[in-house]
């Protein structure tokens, strides 16, 4: 399976590369592509905020490949005062924002820290893309993220039961 990173706007580089090397090694193919402006659509001056589902429908996907947009500005969707990321279910695009998983947001360092929470968005909703929904195992990456607190009580990875939906999808993953 091939995942396609299209960063929006300025992102931190080393977060993308960081998720593009475990990425291809979890499914097989990653590359970054080049930056995109962020849809000016998308900006919602009252809140300050992009939205997340403008976001999402200007991407584009071509061919057998999972499209994931990654944002360093906030994001919001619906009645949610903001969201770690959106997904397609069953589709084959999601977008995730850095802006509220960056532990200087919490006044701590960045580091290691974000890359991790990187790689735990962009896995729940790569999950989204696959079909899964949220996870009651609180450690499973499916599981709802309400805070950066949950994000970081759970692993990267999909729990047995939710591995075992993948495979019976046909879809092949290496955790
Ligand atoms: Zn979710
Ligand atoms: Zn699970």
């Amino acid at each position: 399976m091939r995942v396609c990173i299209k960063p929006f706007g300025v992102v931190d580089a080393s977060v993308l590369e960081f998720l593009q090397e475990r990425l291809a090694e979890i499914f097989g193919e990653c590359e970054i592509v080049l930056p995109v402006e962020i849809p000016s659509q998308a900006y919602n001056p009252m809140r300050r905020q992009y939205r997340s589902s403008s976001i999402l429908e200007s991407i584009e996907v071509k061919g057998e490949q999972i499209v994931l947009g990654v944002i360093g500005e906030d994001i919001y969707a619906g009645n949610f005062s903001f969201v770690f990321g959106e997904a397609e279910l069953n589709g084959s695009k999601a977008i995730i924002s850095l802006r509220r998983l960056r532990p200087d947001e919490y006044g701590m360092k960045n580091g290691n820290l974000l890359k991790l929470r990187a790689l735990k968005e962009a896995m729940h909703e790569i999950g989204h893309v696959l079909g899964l929904t949220h996870c009651p195992n609180q450690k499973c990456v499916m599981h709802f993220s309400n805070s950066v607190f949950d994000t970081d009580l759970k692993d990267w990875r999909y729990c047995e039961v939710c591995t075992e939906k993948l495979l019976k999808k046909g879809v092949r993953i290496k955790l």
